[in-house]
């Protein structure tokens, strides 16, 4: 079933190029609402039923994850809302990688929110033009233009809310997962892992691909998280976790194994889209 899911989001970014920006089934499917939540603490799940957004709540004023597909943004900002926090309260807007079904939503959300927007300097360029560079198969996104450039390890602090950038390139150059403790708990936002299309042997926009892969599956995996996160909601079960989830039972969303499992399940894909691709070069 995980299998099949992950090649299901992979298929989704090889999808015909929408120069013509028109919706396709997957963008549909992906766009489906989903009633918000609370994940755990201060970390709300505002996306929608397949493309993850996270609000990360304080007095001081709030942090989105993410912002979907460009037709997500309304159903973001109604989820927030619908949660009872008011969208001029949004003071960052991050982003895990620039890829259309994560970034299209951002340069809305900005406007309705008038959020900075944080994101890597290896992501940056293709944010800003809204096409991923040298994956012209990939639908364009609306360019936003990032307000303040982070590194490796940059903490974003907004009153009590402290979260921890961690980029872990390799699905994008500029790939970044972010980290927060909230009620006694790591809870990490993992970019994505999947290899989905990126040419990993000869790639002249991103020939370091395949190193960085290798060097961020590394990095993962001595990372602790008690909460694996990420932005395609099955790639953490949210839909089964979100129906278990009852007051006075355990938070299925703990689970400090996730993020070994994944990682694990990230390097099998990975050694195997490496070696198929090797073959055919
Ligand atoms: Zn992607």
């Amino acid at each position: 079933m995980k299998i099949i899911l992950w090649a299901a989001a992979a298929i989704g970014l090889v999808l015909p190029a929408a120069s013509t920006a028109q919706p396709n089934s997957q963008r549909v499917v992906w766009n489906r609402p989903f009633a918000p939540f609370r994940v755990i603490g201060n970390v709300y799940y505002v996306g929608t039923r397949g493309l993850s957004a996270f609000l990360i709540t304080g007095r001081a004023g709030h942090v989105l994850i993410d912002g979907g597909l460009p037709e997500s943004a309304p159903l973001i900002a109604a989820n927030i809302e619908k949660l009872g926090f008011r969208l001029k309260d949004v003071r960052y807007l991050l982003i895990n990688h620039a890829h259309y079904d994560h970034s299209g939503g951002l340069a809305e959300l900005k406007r309705r929110t008038g959020a900075t927007l944080l994101a890597s300097a290896g992501d940056r360029a293709d944010l800003e033009s809204g096409k991923v560079a040298g994956r012209p198969e990939i639908d364009e996104a609306p360019p936003v233009k990032v307000d303040k450039v982070i590194v490796d390890g940059e903490v974003l602090r907004l009153g009590t809310t402290v979260l921890t950038a961690h980029l872990t390139p390799g699905h994008t150059r500029g790939c970044t997962s972010w980290s927060t403790r909230t009620a006694g708990k790591t809870v990490l936002f993992a970019c994505s892992l999947t290899v989905a299309g990126q040419n990993l042997v000869d790639d002249p926009t991103y020939p370091d691909a395949a190193r960085d892969f290798r060097a961020t599956l590394a990095s993962l995996a001595k990372m602790k998280a008690d909460v694996f996160l990420n932005f395609h909601p099955e790639f953490f079960h949210m839909e089964e976790k979100r129906a278990k989830q009852a007051p006075g039972k355990p938070n299925p969303f703990v689970d400090p194994a996730e993020l070994a499992r994944i990682v694990a399940q990230s390097k099998r894909a990975f050694d195997e889209e490496l070696a198929d691709q090797r073959k055919l070069h």
